[in-house]
């Protein structure tokens, strides 16, 4: 990470991965290959959001507490153009957190995390 850099986390579900979304990203790359090996479908607003840090030169990552694999999850923001800087699944979380805490943010040196209002009630 460079100096100044500010690095920023988001949430998966219920943050950029809405179920019954009215409103998704379009899938931009290898779309026949998304015809076998499925994805999931990102929120709309993702790409925006995403492309506007880059250009502030933000770290982008995602932390979940899900199981999903490193290699599903980079697969998912690859189909949709977008490069993530690193990821944190719960296997990882695991590893690096001995809390008893579902997310820990500072163990990644992550500066801001984004998350849905019902991670906190
Ligand atoms: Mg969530």
């Amino acid at each position: 990470m460079k100096s100044g850099q500010i690095r920023i986390a988001f949430d998966l579900d219920d943050t950029l991965i809405i179920q019954n979304a009215g409103y998704v990203e379009k899938i931009v790359q290898y779309k026949l290959l998304t015809k076998i090996f499925k994805v999931e479908k990102l929120r709309l607003g993702t790409k925006e959001i995403f492309q506007f840090f880059e250009e502030e030169n933000c770290e982008l990552w995602i932390y979940t507490t899900s199981y999903r694999s490193i290699r599903y999850i980079k697969w998912l923001f690859l189909v949709h153009g977008i490069k993530l800087n690193g990821i944190v699944n719960q296997d990882i979380h695991k590893k690096n957190v001995s809390l008893t805490i579902l997310k820990y943010p500072p163990a990644f040196n992550i500066d801001i995390m984004i998350e849905d209002p019902t991670a906190f009630v």
